[in-house]
């Protein structure tokens, strides 16, 4: 394929002078045999690991609007959803793939900021990017990102093994992201930390990685659509209803703050996705352990409610105390 009617710029670079740029800022790794720049990548998983791997798509104005972000954060985000697929199931991020579809309005200093932004992420979470596909897009900016990690056999944690009892807990802090994408879609600037936490979500690795080690938990699951949504696919899976409760919450001071001066932002807090935090199930017996792993990675744990059967659904106990059932629908893209 071609990119020649690209801007003056990127027509310069060509495809494959981009593809250079993007493999001179790559780093050696032991676990790549071959990186960018063959048919295939040949990546090492240590033996006896299963080998995951997800993908996700962020198409411009679906999930980003350029006038919101910034090549750099944009090509960090694209990095970090990938990679917090990893950290709910467990694992180890090893392996990134990037297509990308690069409308004529992008110039190479754009493009370049977007993968130093991607290279940073990955680094970060000691994985490396090895392969991908570039084509010019007639339309928006398309960005499509496979990730490939790797993870002992007997530590995978899924949706469908959570049990009537469970605890329910949540790392982090929820809504951070739901109110600044709120207050971006309104024309208003949102606090510094909250749209950090929209712009440039930090993969949960490390946590999801030892809440698997030490067989914390029975279900496990990352963020991205909210709570409700979320947690909806836990009970699915494993058939089971939920009761939780809302002032146990976890909310940041920002998003305090936000919500004295917006009450109406009440339910975006509540609902809203993107934080890429973990949310999991775990015996009441582990909580002590629990507590004692948020310490020592200095990671708010929270408990927000219990597994109960299926019978009861899902319902959440409000400020005011009254408990109400709730529908556990996030963000649907066909609706
Ligand atoms: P092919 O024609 O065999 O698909 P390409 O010319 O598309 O090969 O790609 C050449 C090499 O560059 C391959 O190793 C591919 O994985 C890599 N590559 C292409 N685009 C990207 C990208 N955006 N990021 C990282 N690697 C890329
Ligand atoms: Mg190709």
């Amino acid at each position: 394929m071609n990119s020649e009617e690209t801007n003056n710029n990127l027509s310069q670079l060509g495809e494959f002078g981009l593809i250079d740029r993007i493999r001179n800022q790559v780093s050696d790794s032991d676990s790549v045999a071959v990186g960018i720049g063959d048919d295939c990548a040949a990546t090492i998983i240590p033996a006896g690991e299963l080998l995951l791997t997800s993908k996700d798509l962020l198409i411009e104005d679906v999930h980003f609007r350029r006038d919101w972000t910034d090549m750099y954060h944009l090509g960090r985000k694209s990095a970090a959803v990938n990679l917090s697929d990893i950290a709910a199931m467990g694992g180890k991020a090893t392996h990134l793939f990037l297509g990308v579809g690069l409308p004529k309005t992008l110039t190479a200093t754009e493009i370049d900021q977007f993968t130093s932004g991607f290279i940073d992420e990955a680094n970060a979470a000691g994985a490396t990017l090895c392969g991908g596909d570039t084509c010019r897009s007639n339309g928006s900016l398309l960005i499509s990102v496979t990730v490939h990690g790797s993870i002992s056999p007997e530590h995978l944690l899924c949706r469908d093994g959570a049990k009537q009892g469970d605890l329910i807990y949540v790392s982090g802090t929820i809504g951070d992201s739901a109110l600044a994408l709120a207050q971006l879609q309104r024309g208003e600037t949102p606090a510094a930390y909250l749209g950090q936490r929209h712009h440039s979500p930090t993969p949960r690795l490390e946590l999801g990685q030892a809440i698997a080690k030490n067989n914390l938990a029975t279900a496990m699951i990352d963020v991205s659509d909210g709570i409700f949504s979320d947690l909806g696919h836990i009970l699915d899976q494993s058939q089971l209803g939920a009761q939780l409760i809302q002032n146990q919450f976890p909310l940041s001071d920002a998003a305090r703050q936000h919500l004295k001066n917006n009450p109406q932002d009440a339910e975006t807090a509540l609902r809203g996705g993107e934080d890429y935090e973990l949310l999991f199930c775990a015996p009441a017996l582990n909580n002590d352990k629990i507590n004692q792993l948020a310490t020592e990675l200095g990671v708010p744990l929270t408990q927000i409610g219990s597994c109960v059967p299926a019978s009861q659904g899902l319902t959440l106990v409000d400020a005011a105390g009254q408990q109400r059932p709730i529908q556990s629908t996030g963000f649907n893209h066909f609706r």
